[in-house]
């Protein structure tokens, strides 16, 4: 039953659905609801105790299963707009109308009501042109109607005075309908507030995916080139500002493409992941991988100097050389590394990451599985 509930609820008043729909199911379960409360607010003040008293009890029942039909009726209409058309026109030149008369005119606190219908009006016809037509008559409907009664035009006051008779609780009767036209609307309020705080929270999940998107590679997680050389110019900036010291390392995997010939480009993706993994988890704060290339990525340590790079990066080196990085393959997969440190002589980020590839190319030139960096280009291993 609960999930019955649930279901329902959902069908009607779900994230999806679209909000004028959402609004025309408020009228078509919200109207019969308020319309019974608004029956039994006549009721209790016994505005309806004349000798005609039944006739606004049936005005409100009449209302009701009018609006509970709705439902049943969208499914039938599938031109939503139509339907909601018809809703908004039926509500306001029909049944305010209607009730306006069997419930004892001005004094029935009718007019509440026609502010209510004319903002659920206003709602489902999301369409501005139409919603000011639409308000625009019922205004003039709604002014018509009172001046009819005012001047007893068409012997309307009589009619509505022989309808009901009221025994001086008209004022209850108004507090009764007060409290009942604000909970709609504060219901109403509430409805578009929460859809507009979902949307909110919905487009600043999918701004925050875009964000993440655009600045990552999709098959590591590791980041793009773009953010890289983004990143790379603002921490130079900062770090030369700081008068700090800043290393790069460039990692490239050693006989790759034997890799991808032997075990197959899948096996090869999953070295390239487990590269990225092993980076992304050395990383401390402010430090960045990106994925270079290929299977190629550079580790950006903004205040190492060189000689930590190193030391950092061969304990990487080290690390992924003793894993076994997929089962199919049964001999150790390896790294090298060129470092790079800030200096004067370095300009551009492209003179910078060029530094770190040249070291990784000696370390290619040298036997592989190594890291190198200028210390060791002056002939000094590192
Ligand atoms: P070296 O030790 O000199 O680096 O030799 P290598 O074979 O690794 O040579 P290189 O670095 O030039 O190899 C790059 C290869 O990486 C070529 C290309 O087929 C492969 N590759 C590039 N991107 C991908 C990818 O996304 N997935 C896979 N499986 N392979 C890739
Ligand atoms: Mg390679
Ligand atoms: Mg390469």
């Amino acid at each position: 039953m609960l999930d019955w509930i649930r279901n329902f609820r959902e069908q009607l008043f779900g994230e999806d659905v679209p909000i004028k729909t959402k609004f025309f199911n408020i009228v078509c379960v919200g109207a019969p609801f308020f319309s019974l409360l608004a029956t039994l607010a006549n009721l209790i003040s016994g505005s309806t105790a004349g000798d005609n008293s039944n006739i606004g009890i049936w005005a409100c029942i009449i209302c009701t299963v009018t609006c509970l039909s709705l439902y049943p009726l969208s499914k039938v209409i599938k031109n939503v707009d139509v339907l909601i058309g018809l809703v908004a026109f039926g509500m306001n030149f029909l049944i305010m109308p209607l009730l306006y008369i069997t419930l004892g005119g001005i004094k029935s606190s009718m007019t509440l009501y026609f502010v209510v219908a004319v903002v659920f009006s206003v709602l489902m016809l999301n369409d501005t042109k139409k919603a000011g037509i639409l308000v625009t008559f019922a205004f003039i409907w709604y002014a018509l109607l009172i001046s009819a009664e005012a001047q007893n035009w068409f012997g309307l006051a009589d009619l509505t005075q022989s309808l009901v008779v009221y025994h001086g609780n008209e004022y209850l009767d108004t507090i009764l309908d007060l409290i009942v036209c604000s909970l709609c609307i504060a219901i109403l309020v509430k409805v578009l507030a929460r859809n507009f705080e979902a949307q909110q929270l919905r487009s600043d999940k999918l701004l925050a995916q875009m964000e993440e998107l655009s600045v990552k590679d999709p098959l590591t997680g590791a980041y793009n080139r773009r953010f890289l050389i983004r990143y790379l110019e603002s921490s130079i900036a900062t770090c030369r500002a700081d008068n700090r010291s800043i290393a790069i390392v460039m990692f490239d995997i050693d006989k790759f493409k034997r890799i991808n010939d032997d075990y197959g480009h899948l096996v090869g993706d999953e070295v390239i992941k487990a590269v990225a993994d092993i980076l992304k988890k050395s990383c401390r704060d402010y430090d960045i991988v990106s994925r270079y290339g290929g299977e190629e990525f550079i580790l950006v340590m903004p205040g190492a100097t060189e000689n930590t790079a190193i030391s950092r990066a061969n304990e990487i080196r080290e690390k992924f050389g003793a894993m076994k990085v997929a089962p199919e393959i049964d001999r150790p997969v390896t790294i090298s590394g060129g470092v790079a440190e800030l200096s004067v002589s370095i300009k551009t980020t492209e003179d910078f990451i060029k530094v770190a590839d040249d070291n990784l190319y000696v370390a290619k030139e040298t036997g592989r599985n190594k890291i190198v960096g200028a210390t060791y280009n002056k002939g000094i291993q590192a």
